[in-house]
This record gives structure tokens, sequence and C-alpha cells, in this order.
């Protein structure tokens, strides 16, 4: 078992992908960094993601961000090390709205000004590249080569055993109670039996960043909001490459998930909160889509099924900052639904805001003051 740290240089709190991005390029910079988690790594949202990666964003951050993404998992088996099974089978936007077709057609643009090799494309191109996709009443689609899904856990298992070959504390079953804070100072971390001494905390504790960055006096909105995927039996003759196809009017999507499909569709009319209960007939409206954009769906089985938590922001962009009081309370959470694409590049970032160093790119624009400025930074791209 390994001893508890008296003291940290920075206590991470949050074992999901973000936080074990984080405590991995901390200490591969030579930080003393402990990492807490209550329960086990990935017990969060990070197991139930459905391993999308992608670049294809409307916003400039979210697609250099995702792009830092998708290159450092291509290079994931060298640093921090691992196998995470990386698909570039690309992603496919399925669009049968003119005004989204409009939209859509303008993020390109942008995404291939920042060097993201994304396109549109027509309906019978899109039937080529997602051969089981149903294409009736689509207008047009996006690819991008370069996206695809990997493996959420392996990646959050890769980047803590990265950690601790650089000498990472990281502590699962082990909840952070609350921050100590004197006088606008981080002083500790509060833990069952005691107090981790430090200057620095970053709260990477998904939905549930708000509950502990309260006790630091920083509010954080964050709502959990349940999404529901299922995964298919195994089914013969599915294609090698299948795209990540989404049909984004119902949020409707699906790729390869091993010998068979993962399918999921948002409820955009889900309430939020940890008690809210979820649609009864959420599979059979599922099936009412599948006819229409999979219809090789219907007559496969289902072999499993679950539900997590979106940690849902007002404007459905992540918040990436450090408070204005205290100061040393760092904060990545809240990246409503593609938090697990954007951990690599967010780790980077906290690593760097942590040292004094200038990000790869400006994240004033997620720090959580946004909201107080009327400064809204809302992500059209979103499932
Ligand atoms: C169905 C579904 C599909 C998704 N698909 C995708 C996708 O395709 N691509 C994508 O990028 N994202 C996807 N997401 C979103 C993604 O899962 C999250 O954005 C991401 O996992 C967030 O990672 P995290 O590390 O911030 O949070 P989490 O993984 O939730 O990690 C937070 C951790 O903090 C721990 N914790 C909380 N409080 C404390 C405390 N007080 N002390 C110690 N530990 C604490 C928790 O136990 C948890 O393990 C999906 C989510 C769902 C539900």
């Amino acid at each position: 078992m390994t001893d508890l740290p008296r003291h940290a240089d920075v206590v991470v709190v949050g074992g999901g992908a973000i936080g074990t991005s984080i405590a991995f390029h901390l200490a591969e910079a030579g930080v003393d960094v402990c990492l807490l988690e209550r329960d086990a790594l990935s017990s969060g949202s990070t197991s139930r993601a459905a391993g999308g990666v992608r670049t294809q964003f409307s916003d400039p951050l979210n697609v250099a961000i995702g792009l830092r993404g998708v290159e450092a998992f291509s290079r994931f088996a060298e640093r921090p090390g691992g196998e995470i099974d990386f698909r570039q089978v690309g992603y496919l936007f399925l669009l049968d709205e003119q005004e989204d077709v409009e939209t859509f057609a303008r993020s390109v643009s942008l995404q291939n000004e920042l060097g993201v090799p994304s396109r549109l494309v027509d309906a019978a191109e899109a039937a080529r590249l997602s051969p089981l996709a149903g294409l009736a009443g689509v207008l047009a689609a996006t690819f991008c080569p370069l996206d695809g899904h990997a493996g959420p856990e392996a990646v959050a298992q890769g980047y803590a055993a990265g950690a601790r070959q650089h000498g990472a504390t990281v502590l699962t079953g082990s909840p952070a109670t609350a921050i100590d804070v004197v006088n606008e100072t981080v002083r500790g971390v509060v833990i069952e039996g005691g107090t981790i001494e430090t200057e620095t905390v970053v709260c990477a504790a998904g939905v549930w960043s708000p509950a502990l960055a309260r006790t630091a006096g920083v509010e954080l909105p964050v709502e959990p909001v349940l999404r529901e995927v299922v995964t298919t039996a195994p089914v013969a003759g599915l294609p090698d490459s299948v795209p990540l196809t989404v049909d984004f009017s119902t949020g409707f999507y699906f790729h390869r998930e091993g010998p068979g499909l993962l399918i999921g569709m948002a409820d955009r009319s889900q309430p939020a909160g940890f008690d809210a209960p979820t649609d009864p007939g959420w599979l059979e409206r599922v099936t009412e889509v599948a006819a229409r954009r999979a219809p090789r769906f219907l007559d496969m089985g289902i072999a499993h099924g679950w539900k997590g938590y979106y940690e849902v922001t007002p404007d459905h962009n992540g918040l990436v900052g450090e408070a204005v009081g205290p100061p040393r309370f760092l904060y990545a959470t809240g990246f409503s639904g593609h938090g697990f694409m954007q951990a690599p590049a967010v780790g980077e970032i906290i690593r760097d805001l942590v040292l004094g160093r200038e990000p790869f790119v400006d994240i004033e624009p997620l720090s959580v003051e946004r909201f107080a400025r009327q400064a809204l930074r809302p992500e059209h791209n979103v499932i």
C-alpha cells in the first residue's frame, strides 16, 4: 500500500482521463505531484465514454485542442506508453438540415485554416465512406480522416502509469473531502484521516467538481446530464473501418466496437441532475432513428448498455484556468461530453499554467469568469 505523502507540490483531485493526464504531464516535467481518486481510476465519466476523438469543432480553441489530442493519441505508445486502440477511421457528420450544412461548411473552412484536413462531402461520398449508414434526406456531410476513437480506460491507465514512472503518487480509494484554504491561500487537501499539505490544487473531479470547488469558495457551473449507449453482439461481415458516424439532427451515432457496434444517442430533453430519471423509451427511440440512419442495427442483438454523466456547462465548453481567488486553485472540468479527447492537451495546458509557462493556446476564454463577463464560448458541434 502506498504511504500518504505529508506534502506534495501539486495535488490533483480526480483520476479520470483529465486528472491522470495532468498528473502525467506535471510529473514528467519534474513536479512532485499527488493524484487523489476517491474510487478506482476511470470510475467516473471516463469509463462511460464512447471514445470519440475529433478535430471537427466550431470553436477554434477546440479545433487546436482536438488536433493536439489526435497527435498525442497517435504517439501514445511512446509517451506515456500503453496500447489505447486508437483507430483513425474518421468522423462523419451527416447533415439533413440546410442551416447545419451552412454552419458545418463554415467550421470546415476554419478547421482547414488551422491545419485540419476536414472536408464537406455529398451524400454519395458519405455512403461510400460509411456503408452502414442510411442516407435518406441527407443533404451533405463532413468528414475528417484524422478523427476516430480510442479506449478511454486505457488512456487513463497509461497516463497514471506514466505519472507513477516519473515519480507521482497516485492514490485510489482516496476521496478529497475539502480544500484547506486560509486567507485566500491554498494550504492543503483534506482527506480521510489527515491533510496533504500543498500550495497548488487542480480540481479535475468531473461532474463532482462543483462540490469540491465550493469548499475552496469557488463556483464552477457544471451539471451532470445522463447519456446512454449500447453495444451490439458480434456482427458477421462488418467492414474493418467504420467511421464514427453521427446523425447531427438527432444526436444518434455509431462506431465499431470490437466485433460489433457501439451506438449512442443524446436525449436532448434529458434534465440535468444526479437523480434525474432517464427516458424508459430511449432504446425504442434509438431504434426508430436507426431504421433511417443505421438500418442493419435492427437485425443486431444488444450485448451491453450503460449510462454515464456528461459534465455540462452553460455554453457546452470546458472550464480550464486558475481561480481568481484563491489563486493556485486550478480547475479543468465541464468538458460537456468531449473531455476524453481533450485530455492530452488539457494535461499540457495545466502543466504550463502550474509552471508559469505560456500554454500552446490562450485558454483565458475558457476561464470560469467568462460567464460573469457574458463572454460565452458556445460550441456548436456537440452531440
Ligand atoms: C455515454 C457517454 C459518451 C461519451 N462519449 C465521449 C466521446 O466519445 N468522446 C469524448 O471526448 N468524451 C465523451 N464523453 C465525455 C467524457 O466521458 C468526459 O468528458 C470525460 O471522461 C471527463 O473526464 P474527467 O477526467 O474530467 O472526469 P471523470 O472521468 O468523471 O473523472 C473524475 C474523477 O474524479 C473522481 N472524484 C470526484 N470527486 C472526488 C473527490 N472529492 N476526491 C477524489 N476523487 C474524486 C471521480 O471518482 C472520477 O473518477 C462521453 C460521456 C458519456 C457519459
